[in-house]
This record gives C-alpha cells, sequence and structure tokens, in this order.
C-alpha cells in the first residue's frame, strides 16, 4: 500500500478533545485490515536489520501496534504506564505538559544494558511524552534507543526535543 493510500486511512476529526484541535484518529487505520499490516510492515522494514531487542510502547496508543512491531521484530514488548498501574517495582519521570505535570513509569528490570531499545508511540506531536519516554528508557543505560511513530505532525516541532534517531510512517503539516 502507498503511503498516500495508507494516510487517506487516517480520519481527520476537527476540534477533539478541545477547540482547535485536528485529531488524527487511527483507529480508522486500525480497522482496515491492509493498512493495519501496511503500518506494521513500514516500521518493521526501518527496524529490521538494528537489532532492536525490545520495543516500549507508550500508553496507550503504542500499546496498539507496539506488541504487533515486537513480535516482527522478534523482540520483546514492554509498556510505560501512567502511575499506579505497574504492579511490580518500577522507576518514575515527571515532566511538564502543557497545562501542570505528568508522570509515567517503567517496570526497574524490564530493560538491561544489553538491550537496543525501540520506544513507539501512535503520534509525535509536540514530543513532551516521547522525550520524557526516552530520559526515562536513558536511566536504565541500554546500549542504544530508537524512536518511531506512525503520524508526525512537523509543524509542532516534536522531533527537535527527541534525542535518540527518530523514524515516523507519515508526516502531516498543517
Ligand atoms: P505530545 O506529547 O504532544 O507529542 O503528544 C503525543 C501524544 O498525544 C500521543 O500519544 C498522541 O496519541 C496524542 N496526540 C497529541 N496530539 C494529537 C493529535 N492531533 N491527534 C491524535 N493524537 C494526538
Amino acid at each position: 500500500m502507498k503511503k498516500e493510500e495508507l494516510k487517506s486511512t487516517i480520519r481527520n476529526v476537527p476540534d477533539f478533545p478541545i477547540k482547535g484541535i485536528q485529531f488524527k484518529d487511527l483507529t480508522t487505520m486500525f480497522m482496515n485490515a491492509s493498512a493495519l499490516k501496511a503500518a506494521v510492515d513500514d516500521l518493521y522494514e526501518e527496524y529490521k536489520d538494528k537489532g532492536i531487542t525490545k520495543v516500549v510502547g507508550l500508553e496507550s496508543r503504542g500499546f496498539i501496534i507496539g506488541p504487533a512491531l515486537a513480535i516482527r521484530l522478534n523482540a520483546g514488548f514492554i509498556p510505560i504506564r501512567k502511575p499506579g498501574k505497574l504492579p511490580y517495582d518500577t522507576i518514575k519521570i515527571e515532566y511538564k505538559k502543557e497545562y501542570g505535570t505528568d508522570t509515567i513509569e517503567i517496570h526497574t528490570d524490564s530493560i538491561e544494558e544489553k538491550d537496543v531499545v525501540l520506544i513507539h508511540d501512535d503520534l509525535l506531536a509536540t514530543g513532551g511524552t516521547a522525550e520524557a519516554a526516552i530520559k526515562l528508557v536513558e536511566k536504565m543505560k541500554p546500549q542504544k534507543i530508537y524512536a518511531c511513530f506512525i503520524v508526525e505532525l512537523d509543524n509542532l516541532k516534536g522531533r527537535e526535543r527527541i534525542k535518540c534517531p527518530t523514524y515516523s510512517t507519515l508526516h502531516y503539516n498543517e
């Protein structure tokens, strides 16, 4: 499937969840069997030779493609979650949002120094969430960290905050 065709399976929902946001609804991509496969295949092609041992998915939309990609890459899957959801020992990081702060957590025994980690979320907007996730994973000192997204909103310049090699399947500039 060509990228333009894949992009056409995404539904734009204006003014969700608040006025002024053009929400990219990827559920319409995920429910289309060919598009779902094309999205996973594209990320797989980008990372198949990088020696990825762990895919880290960001709650909650990173939990959709993250595990499918992990299976293709023959890697493990690790969730990064909002506070209080993970049952075992965790390390946390607090980060600034537009209004107030947020915290994310990961299990202390999830990543080893020999790991090559691919962090995944559905969409890169301002980059605040991904930047915090990278800082959290860095604390566990893996060999290398990559970040990938299905959609990147180029105009929000999130990529400038991401201090690791980054790839996105589709780009918007609006
Ligand atoms: P950010 O931290 O600003 O990069 O926001 C990234 C997170 O917010 C991702 O997990 C996205 O699922 C969600 N998000 C932000 N903006 C949008 C948007 N316009 N459409 C869909 N999801 C969005």
